[in-house]
């Protein structure tokens, strides 16, 4: 078994789920008292929030390089980024280790292409719903339409994202707020919704919705382990 690297803290309330999560799905096909075998270099995130906030992007991809260095150092296998937000350095950082990177939208890009999803709706961050990096990757590599709230729904998502679910705070009210632009977009002919934020599924999972959900942190662990286990 390869051994996962994780590069975490972004927010930890979703490391701790990827922990989990990992660990859990190894003891599912191994059977036993087999656990994970994990290394996880956790930032602090107030300082990576603050740089993003100030559009720092060439600062922020200096520090995680930095610190995905660490994590090969620590003879990780192979890394994987605890956060979809911070993907947009995924690029730079892929130049300064020596160890693959395991992309968090190809891991879901493939779960729909399999299952036969073409129009999705995508929440996250407001950079991961604006910026290209992302959507352009599940457009161009995987040929997939992808759909984003409008502008103050977007700005809804985003500060519920930092205000409360980087915190672990879940609130009813949110949750209302998250399901109604959810709805918005099936309006809009999408067919299933990637929750592209690690921590949203704190917030909505599939017992809230008759929406098809593709949560990136429960694919991202899950193919993390696949990898660590078949090699693929
Ligand atoms: N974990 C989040 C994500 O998946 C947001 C926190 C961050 O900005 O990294 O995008």
């Amino acid at each position: 078994m390869k051994t996962i690297g994780l590069l975490g803290g972004m927010s930890w309330e979703s490391s701790a789920n990827y922990y989990e999560i990992i660990n859990e799905e190894v003891k599912k096909i191994l059977g036993g008292l087999h656990s994970a075998k994990v290394i996880l270099n956790s930032v602090d995130f107030e300082e990576i929030e603050h740089l993003q906030h100030l559009g720092k992007w060439d600062e922020l991809a200096h520090i995680l390089s930095r610190e995905a260095k660490n994590v090969q150092n620590a003879k990780a296998d192979f890394l994987v980024i605890c956060t979809n937000t911070m993907h947009k350095v995924a690029p730079q950082i892929e130049k300064n280790i020596d160890i693959p990177i395991l992309h968090i939208a190809d891991a879901t890009a493939e779960i729909l292409i399999n299952d036969k999803i073409k129009n999705v709706g995508l929440l996250g961050t407001a950079f991961t719903m604006e910026q290209d990096f992302y959507k352009n990757r599940l457009k161009e590599k995987y040929n997939l339409n992808v759909l984003t709230p409008n502008k103050n729904d977007r700005k809804i998502i985003h500060n519920i994202i930092y205000q409360e679910l980087c915190l672990g705070k879940i609130n009813m009210k949110s949750k209302e707020k998250y399901l109604k632009i959810m709805d918005e977009l099936v309006k809009n002919k999408a067919e299933a919704i990637i929750l592209g934020c690690t921590e949203i599924a704190m917030l909505v999972n599939e017992k809230d919705t008759n929406i098809k959900l593709y949560d990136t942190t429960t694919i991202h662990a899950k193919k993390a382990v696949q990898y660590a286990i078949n090699g693929v």
